[in-house]
């Protein structure tokens, strides 16, 4: 295959994608696959010959949709939303074709200044302070990871990365157990250690208790421990709980520990300065991230990190061997790989721009919006329905439901609903209990689709007693 078949195939490709969008809701939203039914179907070596296009084109049709979850349903409301605008899959195919290693400036000028003028522009969609500035990273696991590290290497006084951890005291990080398993990965990757990552009890609003907080560092200094940071949730995994962000950056700031929100779902979200005052007090953070590979409807991977002073990021992951130095660079030059982990690094930042314009900050807004809006209509609904209770009201647009005849019938039920094929829903489990969680947030969905979930549930518990 060559550039001119990739011209031809690129055609078809379009073609299949546009007719695979069109047809979506007549796909069941989970892949109804079973296990290892897919590698079946696949020979068990490689070709020692090429193949044709024709082919392999047509195997990918026969095996490959069929057995996928389709994300991209309007009637996906599982996990969060993995988002992808038809302007950022555009932008995509683009960077696709210039294939760059935007590892340096100079490897890539153009990436690298629409990502500094993406950070501003987001910054101000968010409502973040000036002075704040960041980075795109692959995921927020990664923007954590290298926020934990630099709170390491701070607290430290960079001897962590010289010398390594032995020798040195316990490391600890605060957070709620409301926060995303990626934090617990940071605690273990960065040398913490799990048991390290303090889980600080949450109040009655299922926010940190900045009292607890601070009495967790008190005992820790007396323990002979080292405080190193504080990370903050704003709308959690599980059910969207938010840390009262203001009293418990105000409590880390009077120990001397920075800060990092995790914004990864919820992020999105403060484009609407009404939806705001869940991050009150987020601009004295020192890192918050967000991904709008989640709810803005720029398609995985692109999580942003913002960071109020760059500097110390830089000098915990920022090298610069011989072989990576820009010759005759007489102007203040930016190399991102310097601020993340890996130092390859895609063209994110175009998909970012493509989405900004395409759909504009307030046609993105009325999409979250509606999401909000249509999430508080689908719990009312469900709410009201015998056999069913309200777990968790709306954040946003996250809430859960349970049956109330026990955990066993609302696991049959869930499984039942996603067999069904009609919506894609998840599981999660609240103070003890399972629960069926709700999110909506897919970027094409319709009042009509979310209101299916609805229509499902009333069709699976007809016969039921308490239907
Ligand atoms: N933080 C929160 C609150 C999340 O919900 C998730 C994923 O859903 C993550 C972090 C991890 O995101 P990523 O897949 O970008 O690492």
């Amino acid at each position: 295959m060559n550039h001119d078949d990739l011209r031809k195939w690129s055609k078809r490709a379009a073609d299949w994608a546009h007719g695979y969008h069109a047809g979506l809701r007549e796909r069941p939203v989970r892949a109804q696959a079973q296990p290892g039914a897919t590698a079946a179907r696949l020979p068990a070596t490689a070709p020692e010959a090429p193949e044709p296009m024709e082919r392999v084109m047509a195997d990918f049709e026969a095996i490959v949709p069929d057995a996928m979850t389709h994300w991209q349903h309007p009637r996906f409301f599982a996990y969060f939303p993995s988002n992808a605008a038809p302007a950022s899959m555009l932008a995509e195919q683009l960077a696709n074709a210039m294939a760059a290693q935007c590892m340096l400036w100079q490897t890539s000028p153009a990436a690298t200044e629409i990502e500094q003028v993406m950070i501003g522009w987001l910054r101000d969609a968010l409502g973040l302070p000036e002075g704040f500035t960041g980075t795109i990273h692959d995921s927020a696991t990664t923007a954590t990871l290298s926020a934990v590290l630099t709170m390491r290497e701070r607290a430290l006084d960079w001897a962590g990365n010289a010398a390594g951890l032995s020798g040195q005291p316990r490391l600890r990080l605060y957070a709620s157990d409301q926060v995303h398993s990626s934090i617990d990965k940071a605690a273990r990757i960065a040398g913490l250690g799990q048991d390290n990552l303090v889980k600080v009890p949450t109040d009655a609003d299922l926010s940190m208790d900045p009292e607890a907080l601070e009495a967790a560092i008190a005992a820790d200094r007396a323990a002979g421990h080292l405080p190193i940071g504080v990370i903050l949730c704003v709308g959690g995994t599980s059910v969207g709980a938010s840390d009262r962000l203001a009293p418990c950056i105000a409590v880390a700031r009077r120990e001397g520990l920075t800060t990092h929100v995790d914004a990864a779902w919820a992020g999105t979200a403060m484009i609407c300065p009404e939806f705001r005052d869940i991050w009150d007090g987020v601009a004295q953070a020192d890192s918050v991230v967000f991904n709008p590979h989640k709810w803005l409807g720029v398609q995985f991977d692109c999580s942003v990190q913002f960071l109020a002073d760059p500097a110390a990021q830089l000098r915990t992951l920022g090298l610069r061997p011989d072989y990576l130095q820009t010759l005759d660079a007489d102007t203040a030059i930016t190399d991102f790989n310097e601020w993340t982990i890996p130092l390859g690094r895609r063209f994110r930042a175009l998909k970012l721009w493509f989405v900004l314009r395409a759909y504009g900050l307030e046609g993105l807004r009325t999409r979250i919006r509606n999401h909000v809006a249509w999430s508080s209509e689908l719990a009312e609904r469900i709410g009201g329905m015998e056999a069913l209770e309200i777990v968790t009201p709306p954040a946003l647009s996250l809430f859960t439901f349970a049956h109330r005849d026990g955990d066993a019938m609302s696991e049959d039920l869930l499984k039942r609903i996603n067999d069904d094929g009609r919506v894609y829903l998840t599981q999660t489990r609240h103070a003890g209990r399972f629960a069926i969680r709700v999110q909506i947030g897919q970027f094409d969905c319709t009042r009509e689709d979310v209101m299916t979930v609805a229509e499902v549930l009333e069709d699976l518990l007809v016969g039921s007693d308490r239907a």
